[in-house]
Formats: structure tokens, sequence, C-alpha cells
């Protein structure tokens, strides 16, 4: 296993998900009291993400993020612990108060090329199955975050071997849905 920390979820090599896993339950860090979201299907396009404003686990370099529509999404005990961490962001994150734990992040910008998906981490679900991920998004971004400049060489590296393509936005399917997105947007091309 390489030293590099890149997420506690991939270090020890990628767990390929089931076909027709149909979800599961996330829970919070708490001790007791915890917030319990059930996710009614499995998430797609997970993927190790270098950004800023994703939750992390400790020591981690990146987190591990993965999107499911909105109405899949329940939160379905002690949502009275949850506060949005910035409510200016376009994606607004739903964090344990107890723990710090983001359980949910939701765009309500019905404009937006994501609206309609929340963003969830699969690693607070003890279910065995879901999705894994496929790439890396935001990779010098961790830069940001006090990771050294000059290791990003052996990150990428690693990103690669591990089959997670180092990406320094989002991935190129997922780019080419935010410009048709925007495209139609401006009435460039018709919509599908
Ligand atoms: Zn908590
Ligand atoms: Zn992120």
């Amino acid at each position: 296993m390489s030293a590099l920390k890149i997420h506690p979820s991939v270090d020890g090599g990628v767990k390929a998900g089931k076909s027709g896993f149909s979800g599961g339950t996330l829970t919070c860090k708490c001790k007791d009291n915890q917030v319990t979201v059930q996710l009614a299907g499995d998430v797609a396009f997970n993927h190790v993400c270098g950004c800023t404003k994703c939750w992390k686990p400790e020591g981690s370099l990146f987190s591990m993020v993965a999107v499911i529509p909105r109405d899949k999404l329940q939160v379905t005990a002690n949502a009275q612990k949850l506060k949005i961490v910035d409510e200016s962001a376009a994606i607004q994150r739903y964090a344990c108060t107890g723990c710090g734990v983001h359980m949910y992040g939701r765009i309500e910008n019905k404009n937006h090329p994501f609206y309609g998906f929340d963003f969830v981490h699969t690693e607070l679900s003890s279910d065995q199955g879901w999705a894994a991920p496929e790439f890396a998004a935001f990779v010098s971004s961790i830069i940001e975050s006090g990771a050294n400049p000059q290791n990003m060489g052996a990150v990428r590296s690693r990103l690669s071997e591990l089959g997670l393509t180092p990406y320094d936005c989002l991935s190129p399917p997922l780019m080419d849905l935010i410009a048709t997105h925007t495209a139609k947007a401006k009435g460039v091309v018709a919509a599908a």
C-alpha cells in the first residue's frame, strides 16, 4: 500500500460496487442521537474530490462524494442537528452540529446544471455495494488545503494506479453535462 493517504475508502484499493444495489443508510459520527439519511437507490458519479469545500475524514487528502436524485434522499433521524455550512454556496451542505460530518449537499438554484441531485458521502454507510469511485476531481485544489505542491506528481501517479484518473476540474462527461446545460440555456443547441 502507498504511504499516500488519498482516502480511507480507496487506500486499500477501489472496491467494485454491486450492480442493482438498492441503497442504504448514511449515519453521522456522533456517539448517540445520530443523524441518519436514507438513500432509496444507488449513487452515481462517485469520485474522490480535492476541493476545499467537500467534507473529508481527518488526515485524508481527498473527500469521496457522489450524487443521487434528491427525491431518493430522506433524513430519517435527528434532522434538528443539521445546519447548512454556508448558505451562500451553490451547494448547501448540511452538516451535523454534533460531529461536523456533512450528511448531504443540496442545490436549490433550479438553473444550476446539477439541480435535482444531492451530494452524499457513501463512506458514512455500513451497507456494502455502493457504486465505486470512478475518477479524481479538482486534484490541484488539494494544494489549497495545505498539500505540498512538490508531491503532486506522486499524488497523480497514485490516483492513476488506483484507476482514479486525475482531473483538475470534473471528469469529461460531467464537464460536457455542464457545457450542454449552458448551451441549452443560451439557445445554442436544441434541448434534447
Ligand atoms: Zn453527528
Ligand atoms: Zn469537492
